[in-house]
């Protein structure tokens, strides 16, 4: 089993799909793993520390020659992989419904494309969940850059010269993101409130020490919502909570935005009307900005000063602490390989649950039901 792993070539992606830990891993189940020079350079990850761990470094073409998986973190162009193994796998992000293009290339080069954003959310699964891992560091991520672009400090300070007073940070969307979110804020000593559209998060926001605030008229989404995630909400309940965003927003000094909806764009949460009721110097962080956001007027990797009040948003919010969001995503793909590699054939056999959820293309066919349906 030849294993490859190449430089990302996605502009500002920072992050690589193998560390030296995990390369020991894979040579433990008796894989052969090449990587391309520099790939670590932007995680800090030297070609020498992948030398040392027992992987090949050398230029692409000879890394993709006859591999027979690649590990990406967003797929690499699928002229890229020749000379790799016909059939051969490549596990990564694929953005597989923005990016259909992509998808098709794929199938007519004859790779599998093994899609990590559709690993399914079932226990077996979590180790295996990229979404997860990079979305968690993420949340916090946006908390920090907030801090850093707010003018104020975050905790109560009590000093000789007076009192700072706690900022108060209002997390919309609570899901893996977001929950890091509240508990970041809540470790630099904010105030935070936190709301969904999922009424099972009522209980997670209380169990981190932040306040609910919810749409209390019209019905939201009921316990976990399908598969943990949230659906495009009705009219009526998009109204109620345009009007309890108003009332709360115009008393908050960082709002952090998180809310996605798989497959579509993300949901408009805070309109311009709304972002004028802020108070001057608040910071409104929208981590959807690259999915469509959750704001009006956010622009990925820009501040936007709009009524005196700064939004930010990073297009690749994971790419900002390369060096622990590759640590994480790296272990997700092993974990993905090892849970079934079979060790008489020497390489991983994948069940249909996991399977069939994860691979858009096999046979120069696409073949994933969520993409054919
Ligand atoms: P996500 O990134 O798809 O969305 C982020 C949050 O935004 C979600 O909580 C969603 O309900 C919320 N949202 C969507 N529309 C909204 C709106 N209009 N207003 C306010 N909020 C809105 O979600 P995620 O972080 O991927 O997590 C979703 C769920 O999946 C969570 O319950 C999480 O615990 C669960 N999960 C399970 C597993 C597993 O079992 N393997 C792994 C990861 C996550």
């Amino acid at each position: 089993m030849r294993i490859a792993v190449l430089k990302e070539r996605a502009a500002g992606e920072s992050r690589v799909a193998a560390t030296p830990e995990t390369v020991k891993k894979f040579a433990a189940l008796g894989a052969t793993l090449a990587v391309e020079e520099g790939a670590g350079a932007a995680a800090s990850i030297t070609d020498e520390a992948y030398r040392k761990a027992g992987a090949e470094v050398g230029p692409a073409s000879a890394v993709v020659k006859d591999a027979d998986i690649v590990l990406g973190v967003q797929a690499p162009d699928a002229a890229a992989l020749q000379g790799a193994k016909p059939g051969a796998w490549v596990a990564a992000t694929f953005d597989p419904f923005g990016n259909k293009d992509r998808v098709e290339a794929y199938a007519k080069a004859g790779l599998e494309a093994l899609s990590m954003e559709f690993m399914p959310r079932i226990t077996r699964a979590q180790s295996m969940d990229v979404l997860s891992s990079q979305s968690n560091l993420a949340g916090y991520k946006a908390v920090l850059a907030s801090a850093d672009t707010y003018g104020r400090a975050f905790p109560m300070m009590m000093t000789a010269a007076g009192t700072v007073s706690a900022a108060k940070v209002f997390v919309m969307g609570v899901g893996v993101a977001g929950l890091q979110a509240i508990a970041t804020a809540k470790r630099l000593g904010a105030q935070v409130s936190a709301t969904d559209v999922r009424s099972a998060t009522k209980e997670q926001i209380m169990s981190l020490g932040a306040k609910p605030v919810f749409v209390e008229s019209v019905e939201g989404i009921e316990g976990e919502g399908s598969g943990g995630y949230a659906t495009e909400m009705s009219e009526e309940y998009q109204k109620a909570q345009a009007e309890l965003v108003s009332s709360h927003i115009a008393k908050q000094d960082i709002v952090i935005t998180t809310a996605l909806i798989p497959g579509r764009a993300a949901p408009r949460l805070i309109s311009d009307a709304q972002i004028a009721t802020m108070r001057e110097g608040s910071v409104i962080f929208d981590l959807a900005v690259a999915q469509g956001g959750n704001v009006e007027g956010s622009k990925p990797d820009e501040t936007v000063v709009k009524h005196g009040v700064k939004i930010i948003g990073f297009s690749n919010t994971p790419a900002h602490l390369a060096a622990d969001t590759s640590a994480l995503f790296s272990r997700n793909l092993y974990n993905f390989l090892n849970a079934f590699w079979d060790k008489e054939a020497g390489k991983p056999l994948l069940d249909e649950e996991i399977g069939d959820a994860v691979r858009l293309t096999q046979g120069g066919e696409i073949v994933n039901e969520r993409l054919k349906g």
